[in-house]
């Protein structure tokens, strides 16, 4: 593989009358971006233009000999799908059915019990110069090759169907010289640190190693950091040095090395040890359940839950004393326990989980403000809780719960039964 593919920059046409309408956000040109970050290469133009002829042949004429082009959308079989002729067209490739393609489609229809749509007449011609990529999800084809000295990519518009064509895209755009291997990278996964406190705690070796490559990143979960050894002054062992230490300071913020979720690392950790999960929501109202379920093969492990979001369902469905309510409040140490207590006995768990809190913009309090989010983890062996000041809006703060509630769980499956989840200097966290 050529080294001189890492200087090539990389230019996006997300086509569609929606994205400009504000009717759907460009997030195709993000999965693109993502898919290609680890490869050395960078994103030099992102352009988003309506479904017309004129303007996407303006975008085209803006990108130059020797980019890597990706042009999500417009490979449909509707009459204002048109990338596939204008592209033709405009590198003066003439169209061709392409028979594999055309017996694809066909069998894909059949399968289905139905007969060929038209839109397969469209759908499986192809530009001279270039190649087609089975779609995994849906019918349009990718499109790859170099036409007008660019090396091209067509890219379906449906999201799903972008995504899944993008690895197979990435490989073939490799086996052609047109990206260079990827630089070595490294990954941590971190939840239930603020990003400013994270930033704070990696300071003195990012300043050691400032020729590495750092980047940081919100994520459903918490905050990613990516350490790579592109740049050129870096040295081979630098990287490997600067892991062990990362790895001392971020100790149990770390959920994961590699790309997989919050929730698929809990899963991962109860389906090993054989053990179950239920979960008591009250101000997330069912959030936490749904992410936890959110991986085929949940079911192994996550039983249900109680989303006991009056105080009458907390009373009712989880034996909460209506003297503990009235008098420590429904967003209490006292309640968020009985309630993670109260669901593991009740639904017949390992553990449980429980969250009480105001996410807001109303119901906070002088001693209780918005953002007050109590957790509550029972173990088979104690159960432990922790107060939170999320700081956020009502939306963040809800997301912020959930992100605590499933981090908390996994640092008890990785930590022991009987240890609390929690240090003294967890962000968010009040002094327990
Ligand atoms: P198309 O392939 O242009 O027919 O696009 C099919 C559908 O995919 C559109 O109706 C949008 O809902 C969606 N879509 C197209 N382009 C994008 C994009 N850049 N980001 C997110 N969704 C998109
Ligand atoms: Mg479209």
């Amino acid at each position: 593989m050529p080294d001189n593919a890492a200087g090539i920059p990389v230019k996006i046409i997300a086509v569609g009358d929606e994205l400009l309408e504000g009717r759907t956000a460009d997030t195709n040109s993000q999965r693109i971006q993502r898919a290609i970050g680890g490869h050395g290469v960078q994103v030099a133009l992102i352009q988003v233009v309506p479904d017309r002829p004129s303007d996407i042949v303006r975008a085209l004429d803006r990108t130059e000999d020797g980019d890597l082009v990706f042009v999500s959308g417009g490979l449909g079989s509707t009459p204002d799908d048109l990338t596939r002729e204008v592209v033709a067209d405009w590198a003066q490739a003439p169209l061709a059915e392409d028979p594999a393609v055309r017996a694809q489609l066909e069998q894909r229809w059949k399968k289905r019990g139905l007969k060929t749509s038209s839109g397969a007449d469209r759908q499986s011609q192809v530009p001279r110069g270039m190649k087609p990529v089975t779609n995994p999800v849906g019918s349009a084809p990718a499109l790859v090759g170099r036409l007008r000295g660019r090396m091209l990519v067509l890219l379906p518009g449906v999201p799903q169907e972008l995504e899944g064509l993008l690895k197979p895209v990435v490989l073939m755009l490799h086996d052609m010289g047109a990206l260079p291997q990827p630089s070595p990278t490294l990954l941590w996964r971190t939840a239930q640190a603020a990003e400013l406190n994270l930033v704070k705690t990696c300071a003195d070796i990012r300043a050691r190693y400032s020729n590495l490559d750092w980047s940081w990143w919100l994520t459903d979960w918490g905050v990613d950091i990516r350490l790579a050894s592109r740049s050129t002054t870096a040295g081979p062992g630098d990287l490997a040095a600067a892991e062990k230490e990362l790895d001392l300071v971020l100790g149990r913020l770390v959920y994961s090395r590699r790309m997989e979720s919050l929730p698929q690392v809990v899963q991962r950790l109860m389906l090993d040890r054989r053990r179950t999960l239920s979960v008591a929501e009250s101000c997330t109202a069912g959030l936490i359940g749904g992410r936890l379920t959110d991986q085929p093969g949940s079911s192994g492990f996550f039983r249900g839950g109680i989303l006991a979001y009056a105080d009458e369902i907390k009373k009712e469905q989880l034996g909460i004393p209506a003297a503990m309510l009235r008098e420590k409040g429904a967003v209490s140490r006292e309640t968020a326990e009985a309630m993670a207590t109260g669901c593991r006995g009740k639904i017949g768990t390992d553990y449980a989980v429980a969250v009480s809190g105001i996410s807001g913009p109303d119901g906070g309090t002088q001693a209780k403000p918005v953002g007050t989010t109590w957790v509550a983890v029972a173990t088979p062996v104690a159960v432990f809780s922790r107060q939170y000041r999320f700081p956020a809006d009502r939306q963040r703060n809800r997301l912020l719960t959930v992100a605590a509630a499933i981090d908390s769980v996994r640092r008890v499956l990785e930590g022991g039964d009987d240890k609390s989840p929690w240090a003294a200097d967890d962000s968010w966290c009040l002094p327990s």
